[in-house]
């Protein structure tokens, strides 16, 4: 330090605290270090110590974070799974068919001409087509004969987020992979190899945040020390801000709702806001199903009438549960959101699984 910081540092001390006083009082030679008066301007705080089930969640989530980097993107992948890729000239209209048959909301495309990946098919885009049509109903005829190669100029003409075209290869950290999908919100990531002998792109897969979650469940028992209860973890889920709606509201406009906040269900209340049900983006598929965008006119009542019997139903959980059993749950069931509710099932907040891996993934990351 050179003399003039001294000299700058002694006028930054308080007026009435003579240079002496400080030193005398802590018993150490006349010498005295320019921080010894910036400090005094800032309080020291001491950091306040972990707790024990702060200690234990640190614990837990660093497990899962060393697992999800030793641990790639085909360990994932079952023994046997099918892929269904749809060729972008395939009509939109028929692509949906395929999705509904197959039990499926999701599909990578695959270029013909070029021999390319070219994005994955999500319901977002099949929002774009409602949203598209609804702005210019009399493209109906249009509408039908839409493949999926114009999806592009369909959403260049609403001006919002293209085709996701994120992907991972197969072989690298699973870590990796969930950072992706976190940069990029995608709720889904591609597996993309090249292949040996014709060095093209090939579509190996795609995982979900759900795989990856239940992944993480069934292999890793340390998500049991996971004992924070979400009222201790505010940042975990959301609580303000909630889009919601009731069963009259106009299915569109509840559609809006989820361009416009880019999320993937919106909750349904009764007048006094009890959680009566959730709609979600899958359910636009059925909505359009066999291309009928007539029936956009509905209720959210009524759309959710269309659903199929199979429909899982709605998760819900409150503030006093931990993440252990949130984990638990998605172990044994096929969930993709906590609705979160008070005592008198009331709406509080939201918690997705995207959430869930940003906090497993990066709580207290930039601190390490
Ligand atoms: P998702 O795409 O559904 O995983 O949600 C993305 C983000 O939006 C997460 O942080 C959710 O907590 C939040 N979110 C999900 N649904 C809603 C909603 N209905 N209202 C407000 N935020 C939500």
């Amino acid at each position: 330090m050179s003399g003039v910081d001294i000299a700058d540092s002694a006028m930054a001390a308080p007026p009435n605290v003579p240079i002496s006083d400080v030193s005398q009082a802590q018993g150490k030679p006349a010498f005295v270090a320019p921080r010894t008066y910036l400090d005094q301007t800032r309080p020291v705080v001491p950091p306040t110590p972990l707790s024990a089930v702060d200690r234990e969640q640190m614990e837990g989530l660093r497990t899962i974070r060393a697992f999800l980097k030793v641990r790639t993107s085909y360990d994932v992948l079952p023994l046997s799974f099918r892929l269904i890729v749809f060729d972008t000239s395939l009509l939109v209209k028929k692509s949906l068919n395929i999705l509904i048959q197959n039990g499926i909301v999701s599909a990578p495309l695959w270029d013909s001409k070029t021999s390319t990946f070219a994005g994955l098919l999500t319901t977002s885009d099949y929002i774009n087509v409602i949203q598209y049509y609804w702005q210019n109903p009399d493209a109906l005829a249009r509408v039908d004969q839409f493949r999926l190669n114009s999806l592009r100029d369909i959403e260049k003409a609403l001006g919002v987020t293209p085709i996701e075209t994120v992907s991972i290869h197969p072989e690298r950290p699973l870590y990796e992979a969930c950072r992706k999908m976190l940069e990029s919100r995608a709720r889904r990531i591609p597996l993309v190899d090249i292949d040996d002998e014709t060095h093209r792109t090939m579509v190996v897969s795609v995982i979900t945040q759900y795989r990856i979650l239940k992944f993480i469940t069934v292999n890793i028992k340390e998500t049991q020390k996971l004992r924070k209860p979400l009222r201790d973890l505010p940042h975990v889920g959301t609580y303000s801000d909630l889009a919601s709606a009731f069963m009259d509201t106009p299915v569109m406009d509840v559609i809006h709702m989820l361009v416009q906040k880019n999320i993937s269900s919106v909750p349904i209340l009764d007048k006094d806001k009890t959680v009566i049900n959730v709609f979600e983006a899958v359910d636009v598929i059925t909505l359009i199903k066999g291309g009928v965008y007539d029936d956009l006119n509905l209720s959210v009542g009524e759309a959710l009438l269309k659903r199929s019997d199979d429909f899982p139903g709605i998760y819900t959980c409150s503030m006093q549960d931990q993440l252990s059993t949130i984990y638990d749950t998605i172990r044994k069931s096929r969930v993709h959101r906590f609705i979160i509710i008070d005592e008198d099932s009331r709406l509080k907040g939201v918690l997705t699984l995207s959430d869930i891996l940003e906090y497993t993934l990066l709580e207290g990351e930039a601190d390490e």
